[in-house]
């Protein structure tokens, strides 16, 4: 069905949601990436390519919810355990002001110490 979706995409054509569902099943990345790149050639130029700067700030790696495919958190009372102070958060979005960053990720555990309730 790749060939097929090939044209289509050079043709301009919207894909159906048969061919949407291939492509979403098909794991050859880079095949995939091609027809992306192709599409957004033809709508935006050869060499207009946008993005943000963005930073992910991890607030706090305590956490009590323990999923098993995650190596970031630290159980309550943890000595490995951390939490950042308003203070060093700040620095954090300072210094991606600095280079023109405009986004701001806020991510951390469900520490039971924080509270977006008591945090005063
Ligand atoms: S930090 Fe997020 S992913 Fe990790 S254990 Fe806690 S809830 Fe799960």
């Amino acid at each position: 069905m790749l060939p097929e979706i090939e044209e289509k995409v050079t043709r301009g054509e919207r894909l159906n949601r048969e061919e949407g569902l291939f492509l979403f099943h098909h794991h050859h990345l880079p095949e995939i990436g091609a027809l992306a790149d192709a599409v957004r050639r033809r709508k935006h130029g050869e060499r207009q390519i946008t993005y943000v700067i963005g930073r992910n700030i991890n607030y706090t790696n305590v956490c009590w919810v323990r999923c098993k495919f995650c190596a970031f958190y630290r159980p309550p009372g943890s000595p490995e355990g951390y939490v950042l102070t308003h203070d060093e958060i700040f620095q954090k979005v300072s210094e991606l002001m600095d280079i023109e960053g405009t986004e701001v990720l806020m991510q951390g555990g469900l520490n039971p110490k924080l509270s977006l309730w008591n945090s005063g």
